[in-house]
């Protein structure tokens, strides 16, 4: 292995997770430079999603190793490779999923069906094994970015350039979680007007559905969840009803909202009872969406269907920046649900995500 030449070594500072559950510790590291293809970011915030914080609890030593996660980064183009086009010294950036960019689905504009979405976003390397780390056994390239760090390579695929009078830190999140919700419910599901729905879940994601099931115009909009202080906030951003699960029966509350099931519920608690419930409730031809984790049952009665979503099968280039027009028109208040904290402050920021005492935590990274 040849090892690149000191003037292409980035130094970078990462949280870097070596012990199951936490805590991530700031440790230097050295990065290779961009390769042909890459474009090396400096991060100016990183949004935590529930994906690393599963992370952090299922972490293995032995199979695992250390790693940088993060997987919603926000932040500015350093450098970029010989044969990138579309992104410049300079540019503000925000960083979502990899994909390949050659299989089928990919080249049909399916990235969140890419064949090789496992390893390029949960294989910490990248398609061809290498690591950018050097002179040391951590790992990154966590959804193509590990961006619990300074810097991070990315490639055109999962990066898109976004307007630079919005502060980044409030763009972050837009990458994974808020582009995963909006997406179920504009793309995945493609809820017209009037129709009913249930977000099952009103974190992140789920209050990025509510956002989205209000613009194209879903009556009623009924958000179910434990946590009293995010159903006050479902209503603000746009839920008609609200179901508080430690108080009221879902199925009832249910029925009370619509007189019977509900047209399409998006599942985003990954909880046992309402993963079961979500296809119970729903009315013939209805639809389910599987947000955490495994699909939804196969065979249902009377064309119901579950859909297992990934990403809210959007493309993020064109995705990302229809979001950003809906919050400039004051329809998608995604600062409504954002709580920052320092770089330093991660196992606090997480800390906080479990107890919900934080809807979405976003790590202030660098100076914008
Ligand atoms: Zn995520
Ligand atoms: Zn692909």
């Amino acid at each position: 292995m040849t090892r690149p030449a000191d003037s292409d070594v980035q130094k970078i500072r990462a949280a870097v997770l070596r012990r199951r559950g936490g805590p991530m510790k700031a440790e230097s590291l050295e990065m290779e430079g961009p390769r042909h293809d890459e474009v090396l970011v400096r991060i100016v915030a990183s949004g935590i999603c529930h994906t690393d914080i599963r992370y952090v609890d299922d972490w293995y030593e032995d199979s695992d190793g250390a790693v940088i996660l993060g997987h919603e980064g926000a932040g500015v183009v350093e450098r970029v490779g010989a044969a990138v086009t579309g992104v410049r010294h300079g540019d503000h950036v925000v960083l979502s999923f990899q994909s390949c960019g050659h299989c089928l689905p990919c080249r049909s504009r399916h990235p969140t069906d890419c064949e090789s979405i496992y390893d390029l976003n949960f294989g910490f390397r990248r398609l061809d094994g290498s690591n950018a780390l050097i002179r040391s056994r951590v790992r990154g390239h966590f959804f193509g970015q590990s961006s619990f760090s300074t810097h991070v390579l990315a490639t055109e695929r999962n990066l898109v350039k976004v307007p630079k009078d919005l502060p980044l830190e409030m763009l972050a999140p837009l990458g994974c979680g808020l582009q995963t919700g909006a997406g179920t419910v504009m793309n995945s599901l493609a809820v017209p007007a009037g129709a009913s729905i249930a977000i099952f879940g009103t974190g992140g994601v789920g209050l990025a559905a509510v956002m989205a099931a209000r613009i194209v115009g879903a009556n009623p909009i009924i958000g179910v969840d434990r946590v009293p202080s995010r159903l006050k906030l479902a209503m603000e951003l746009g839920a008609t009803h609200v179901i508080d699960t430690r108080r009221e029966g879902v199925t009832d509350g249910i029925r009370a909202a619509t007189g019977g099931g509900v047209d399409y519920v998006v599942e985003s608690t990954g909880d046992n009872r309402l993963y079961r419930l979500a296809v119970v409730l729903l009315n013939p031809k209805g639809t389910a969406a599987y947000i955490a984790g495994e699909n939804g049952p196969s065979s249902l009665p009377g064309g119901r269907r579950a859909l297992s979503i990934v990403q809210g099968d959007a493309v993020p280039q064109v995705f990302i920046p229809r979001l950003i027009e809906f919050y400039r028109e004051g329809l998608f208040p995604l600062d409504r649900i954002e709580k920052f904290y320092d770089f330093g402050q991660i196992n606090r920021a997480i800390a906080d995500a479990r107890c919900g005492r934080a809807i979405k935590p976003v790590l202030r990274v660098s100076e914008a």
